[in-house]
């Protein structure tokens, strides 16, 4: 039986490189790995045995008996991406495996290689992966939240929760003896670059794109009006978000923008409760769910189907899950495009949409309209719809809606002390070179686009350059040792959270999850994360220790406290 790629799959390339006969395409050296958006196992010479299974981070393979039935467009999708042939005939060179990208060889063992990276989502742990390949370097993470990984935590949708399982990835890298978490540590609060550059070779800034593309038209900003990049977080438990006012009380949602955030927003937003119950969503946004009166989610695009945004597969778990339907005039707009269409990843999406059906019942249901330019927001003391343009003409639509939010795409905010390309929103680079010393990885090194494992020949590429430039003796040895790293640390951020910490908060979630029927029950408020690291074997002593010395107001013994936290097994 063939194996089959299905939704989900992360594109980090781990299948490529564990599949026997190089089945698997494209490769993260070929020409469309960076824009493919997904995956394909070539039917004909796969082997069935499997080896792609257990390399895939998010589960998203399997032999194709055993595919559900929403998954059955991917032995199709995963096929066409390979010529027709008869089934004994090979595609050359599938002889020849695929190529194993170089891993970055420190090759300097003058002093241990030390790096801080700061952030701790998938290109931080891809590359503190990478870096902890060769022997001895020492990775420190830096994170301002009490918990890791960024927006697989926070991003991902919680009805993805097959997504979320790369997370195994991460612990496993975690728990590596060179690796330790500095959690709940600001950068450019507690330590600033200088510092880090003090107790490191080298910094790599994988902090992402934590802001939104902000829509500059009138009404933007009123009550009813947000971010789906907002929601998502709401949605998904961030403790900065958790208490954003969202109001269900009418029945229409509209999104501005039709990119994969939009579906997750749109998805969540017509699920049954009692399905999004057994996720991980936050507690407070599944009890406004449970009293939404939503029955229309509008996914507004200005350009027409043959420009959606959203990626094949995330449109086929769409439809085959919630009643996705069109207008009549956009039915026309997809069969004009259709008779266009040259590409088959184009033609495959447009083949979809032209099957949907037209809004009838009661919903809930989600609406994609095309050709439609936002021009304002209605409403007086909040928004009450959207006023559009057809695109290019001076033809105004108006729909009315209780709650309007955009999903135009995120974007990267400037890191002190380093420059900053406001128009691209990234840190300037090369290769993840910003100057040797100073690197970037993710979206705040190419921008906001792509999926999770992406992110991991992006971040090899940053690894290798910071490796090089320490072969090449350009990074300065760090004068502070990790004892003072950790004092340092102590004093600017005394509630700084370590790898203990993370596990006692993770094993707390995990129980209170399994209470409920759900793989977890997160902690939305940063005190109570802090109550649960401080319930960590390895750290309650050391913090008793110095809740104690903090009450005796004694500075050196607060030092000792320091060392001593720093000597403790993490
Ligand atoms: P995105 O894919 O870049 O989509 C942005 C959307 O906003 C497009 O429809 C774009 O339309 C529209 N837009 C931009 N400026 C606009 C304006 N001024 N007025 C009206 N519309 C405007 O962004 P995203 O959805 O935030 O996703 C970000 C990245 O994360 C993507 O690579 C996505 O695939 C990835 N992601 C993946 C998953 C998944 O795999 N499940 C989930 C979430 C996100 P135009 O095309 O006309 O500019």
């Amino acid at each position: 039986m063939p194996h089959v790629i299905t939704q989900s799959c992360c594109n980090d390339g781990s299948c490529v490189f564990a599949c026997p006969v190089n089945c698997i395409h494209p490769t993260p050296d070929e020409p469309g790995f960076a824009t493919a958006e997904m995956l394909h196992i070539d039917p004909v010479a796969c082997v069935d045995c499997g080896a792609c299974v257990s390399a895939c981070p998010v589960g998203a393979i399997a032999p194709d008996n055993r595919l559900d039935v929403k998954q059955l467009p991917f032995v199709e999708i995963n096929a066409s991406f390979y010529p027709e042939r008869p089934a004994d005939v090979k595609l050359p060179p599938t002889s020849k495996l695929a190529p194993v990208l170089p891993a970055a060889e420190v090759r300097v063992r003058r002093q241990p290689l030390t790096v801080a990276i700061v952030g701790s989502g998938p290109a931080a742990m891809y590359a503190a992966d990478e870096l902890l390949t060769q022997h001895g370097v020492r990775v420190n993470v830096f994170e301002k939240l009490p918990t890791p990984y960024g927006l697989v935590r926070a991003g991902v949708a919680p009805d993805h929760q097959n997504t979320k399982r790369v997370t195994r990835l991460f612990e496993r890298v975690s728990r590596h003896r060179h690796f330790r978490f500095y959690l709940n540590v600001e950068i450019g609060k507690h330590l600033s670059h200088a510092d880090l550059l003090a107790h490191h070779h080298a910094v790599l800034y994988a902090v992402g794109a934590p802001d939104d593309r902000r829509l500059d038209i009138d009404g933007m900003g009123l009550p009813g009006t947000a971010t789906a990049t907002e929601l998502v977080a709401w949605i998904n438990g961030h403790p900065d978000f958790a208490d954003l006012p969202v109001d269900l009380s009418h029945e229409r949602v509209v999104i501005v923008g039709n990119g994969n955030v939009a579906l997750d927003v749109a998805r969540v937003l017509t699920a049954d409760p009692n399905d999004l119950a057994r996720t991980d969503i936050a507690d407070g946004a599944l009890e406004v769910l449970r009293g939404s009166a939503v029955r229309e989610v509008v996914i507004v695009a200005r350009r027409g189907p043959a420009h959606s945004a959203f990626t094949l597969p995330e449109l086929i778990g769409l439809v085959s899950t919630r009643d996705v339907v069109l207008d009549a005039d956009d039915r026309q707009l997809v069969q004009r495009d259709l008779a266009g269409v040259s590409d088959g990843l184009t033609r495959a999406k447009l083949e979809i949409l032209s099957k949907l059906g037209d809004a009838a019942g009661p919903g809930p249901r989600i609406r994609l309209a095309y050709r439609l330019t936002p021009e304002r927001v209605v409403g007086q003391q909040r928004a009450t719809g959207v006023e559009f343009s057809l695109t290019g003409t001076a033809e105004r639509r108006g729909l009315e809606a209780g709650l309007v939010l955009t999903s135009i795409g995120y974007r990267g905010k400037p890191i002190r002390d380093l420059p900053f390309d406001e128009a691209a929103a990234v840190v300037p680079n090369e290769g993840g070179r910003v100057v040797p010393g100073t690197y970037v990885a993710g979206w705040i090194k190419r921008g906001p686009t792509g999926f999770i494992g992406t992110n991991k020949s992006c971040s090899l590429q940053t690894v290798q350059a910071l490796v090089a430039d320490f072969n090449a003796g350009k990074l300065a040895d760090p004068v502070g040792k990790p004892a003072a790293l950790a004092r340092l640390v102590r004093a600017r951020q005394p509630d700084a959270v370590d790898s203990a910490g993370w596990r006692a908060i993770d094993a707390v979630e995990i129980a209170r999850g399994a209470a409920l029927g759900r793989p977890r029950n997160k902690f939305t408020d940063v005190a109570d994360m802090l109550a649960a690291a401080a319930s960590a074997p390895g750290t309650s002593l050391p913090r008793r220790l110095r809740d104690l010395l903090a009450s005796a107001g004694h500075r050196r013994l607060d030092l000792l406290h320091a060392d001593l936290t720093h000597r403790l097994p993490h």
